[in-house]
């Protein structure tokens, strides 16, 4: 757990108190008047990363609710309800490591999944995503060496009009089998932006893995749907899209990495090197 933000709720001002990362000390940030309390609130974690809010609540010495709660509530209940608001409505967009980033090359770690963190980390790769208009984001691409990808093939209904569109994410999914006919499709990766080349993958996929809910399956995929998956999965071997091209092609393509590597590539979302 990283930083705790207490908040403490007065008639007329609120406090705000904040700890350090690993909770050893804890400082006062501002007492604001009650009406502001929700603006500063909202400023601050737009500038500062907090993991935990907790919401005071106003006791007497005895423990029992205090008779000024009355005043207190509205202002405890709104800023809770507005604060909850927020919390929904924000998205998370991470910053997506480019071509050269070695997290890109490692084999990403099996993910427990317990782990309280894991839905909000999948809906931030989700929001990601979304953002930088992909169809597929692995772990990895966000600089955690994760067994996890998320895939909406949406987009694809409209050149495939037969396409059943999928939306999901893929928890320590293996890929047990591939088969069918070999393919090529041109493919492009948010790491390794404005670089298009066919990659010849199998249509066909057999694969097990776990969904964002946690449940288990064991399932046969085809057709683009397994392209975007046997793409993905590829970032959690610690492979890029381009390892797959023949020999020239690469060394076509090398001076186009090298600029990406040396960040002389700006696409159009947040990236790191
Ligand atoms: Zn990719």
């Amino acid at each position: 757990m990283g930083r705790i933000m207490a908040i403490d709720y007065g008639q007329k001002r609120v406090g705000f108190a904040v700890t350090d990362e690993l909770q050893i000390c804890a400082h006062a940030l501002e007492t604001v008047p009650v009406a502001q309390a929700f603006d500063f609130l909202k400023d601050y974690l737009n500038k500062e990363k907090v993991d935990v809010v907790v919401i005071g609540e106003a006791k007497q010495l005895d423990n029992t609710p205090s008779e000024s709660c009355r005043c207190h509530h509205p202002a405890i209940l709104s800023g809770a309800t507005r604060y909850d608001q927020f919390k929904k409505q924000r998205t998370m967009i991470l910053p997506i490591v480019l071509y050269g980033n070695p997290v890109l090359r490692k084999t990403a770690v099996e993910v427990d999944l317990k782990d309280e963190a894991l839905k909000g980390f999948v809906n931030d790769l989700f929001d990601t995503m979304y953002h930088a208009e992909g169809v597929g984001l692995a772990a990895p691409q966000v600089g955690k060496s994760m067994r996890i990808f998320v895939v909406d093939s949406a987009p694809y209904k409209e050149i495939y009009p037969d396409h059943e569109p999928f939306k999901g994410a893929f928890i320590n999914p293996t890929i047990t089998d591939r088969f069918g006919e070999d393919v090529p499709f041109a493919e492009g990766c948010l790491s390794l932006p404005k670089i298009n080349e066919d990659v010849i993958r199998k249509s066909d996929i057999h694969i097990t893995y776990y969904d964002e809910k946690g449940e288990y399956h064991d399932c046969d995929i085809n057709g683009i749907l397994a392209r975007i998956i046997q793409h993905e999965y590829d970032h959690l071997e610690g492979k890029v899209f381009t390892d797959n091209l023949s020999q020239i092609k690469k060394m076509v393509l090398k001076r186009q990495l090298n600029d990406i590597a040396s960040g002389k590539v700006h696409p159009a979302y947040k990236t790191k090197k």
